[in-house]
């Protein structure tokens, strides 16, 4: 498999973006709204948006509960931002009501870095990656708590939410809070697009 397909969740939020850094990255990018569409994918990038509005938004498109499936079942996915939210297996400040895919064994508190810093940016480190990168958060959620099979990938260092948790893989599956996709970087889209691979 040398350019796997990788569909971007297009119910909402900043799919464009995504399927730009994945031709960047060296997969094919594919808009999925669709259970069929989901069906010819190898792996699945879940976006930033608001988790409220795409829990929503799947159900009425018929494609929670497939993607849930395929998330549970192995199937590659990313979630960056709200799709981090959409990864986690318990959320806070969560709406009522409110379902996630889940697979990811972490509970991510939602708006955490509150309401003075809505939007920032920071340079962190990510993975084994030799270098920092510059991540930009968006009303962001951190990970407030981690499983045991869960591996941190990124902490902020500095500032408000020193120390916290924003970027964790388990397995098949990789979340940060941050959108590497608005960056101009695509090394987060390589890490993923190896992982599929
Ligand atoms: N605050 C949003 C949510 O809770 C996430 C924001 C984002 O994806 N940029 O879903």
């Amino acid at each position: 498999m040398s350019a796997p397909t990788i569909g971007v969740l297009a119910l909402q939020g900043d799919v464009r973006e995504h399927l730009r850094m994945l031709a960047a990255a060296g997969a094919t990018g594919v808009s999925v709204r669709r259970p069929s569409e989901l069906a010819a994918v190898d792996g699945m990038i879940v976006p930033g948006g608001e988790s409220t509005t795409m829990h929503k938004l799947a159900v009425v498109f018929e494609m929670f509960e497939p993607l849930r499936e395929r998330i549970a079942s192995g199937m590659p996915t990313f979630g960056t931002c709200a799709g981090m939210i959409m990864l986690a297996d318990r959320i806070e400040g969560g709406m009522a009501g409110q379902e996630t895919f889940g697979g990811i064994d972490m509970t991510v508190r939602r708006n955490a870095f509150g309401r003075q810093v809505d939007s920032f940016e920071a340079d962190v480190a990510f993975g084994s990656l030799p270098e920092t990168l510059h991540a930009v958060f968006i009303r962001a959620p951190w990970v407030e708590k981690v499983g045991n099979r869960t591996e941190v990938l990124a902490t902020v260092r500095g500032g408000v939410g020193d120390g916290r948790i924003v970027a964790v893989r388990q397995g098949h599956l990789v979340a940060t809070s941050f959108h590497p996709e608005i960056s101009g970087d695509d090394r987060v889209h390589r890490y993923f697009v190896d992982m599929v691979r």
